[in-house]
């Protein structure tokens, strides 16, 4: 009993931030500032951080490098300016299916929030629907949606799976991260080979433990 007890606790605080994701997102989806401007301010800005590292603006190989780093930038967090339901429009499909689908091995590009540097791996689907299932193409989508903003690779996690949850209806949704992290790898502990793995276990794979290893024995690589 007590175990359900501390799941239920911990399922209601990962609620309360999940319900803070969305107004986020509500919030920059209104886009109060136009996209041109962002990219403008954002253009004189890494001109301030060439000069400060002590480089040459004028320098002929750098003379575009701010216009090309801010629309970079613009592109590597995209993600506040899309919106759930404008990728999962028209592909949720009515289905009896009641077996785990899976997909495995979507390339995964983020920027941590800590360094605003790369983190890069791969990220591990699955859900049992319950009615409904969602076009294929859609869940890479949501994965970007969420990995293309500035991000911790734990709330990543949690954001990608609750959104499968709560657009699907799914009575259990899986998702593992696996990531290297530049800002561990070309700065602070240089370490190259640790890789971070996160997951996040949603209904019937946080409760049944056959099903959460089913996912887990699925998703494994191929030797
Ligand atoms: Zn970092």
């Amino acid at each position: 009993m007590g175990g359900h007890f501390a799941i239920a606790v911990a399922a209601g605080i990962i609620g309360e931030y999940w319900l803070k994701v969305i107004h986020l997102g509500g919030a920059a989806d209104k886009g109060s500032i136009s996209p041109q401007s962002e990219e403008s301010s954002m253009k004189e800005q890494y001109a301030a951080i060439i000069e400060a590292v002590g480089e040459d603006l004028a320098r002929p190989g750098l003379v575009d490098t701010p216009q090309r780093a801010a629309k970079a930038m613009e592109f590597l967090t995209k993600g506040y300016r899309e919106s759930i339901d404008g990728i999962v429009n028209n592909a949720l499909f009515p289905s009896q299916a009641r077996d785990m689908v899976i997909v495995k091995d979507i390339e995964l590009y983020s920027l941590c929030e800590h360094h605003m540097l790369p983190f890069i791996g791969k990220c591990h689907v699955g859900y049992i629907p319950d009615g409904k299932v969602l076009g294929l193409s859609k869940i890479a989508r949501i994965v970007d949606v969420f990995a293309r903003r500035l991000q911790i690779q734990e709330n990543l996690t949690a954001e990608i799976a609750h959104t499968i949850e709560e657009v699907t209806g799914a009575s259990g949704v899986g998702v593992v991260l696996e990531a290297k992290h530049l800002c561990m790898m070309m700065r602070g502990v240089e370490k190259q080979n640790s890789l971070m793995r996160t997951s996040s276990m949603l209904g019937l794979f946080r409760s049944n433990q056959a099903t959460r290893e089913e996912f887990l024995d699925l998703i494994r690589p191929l030797s």
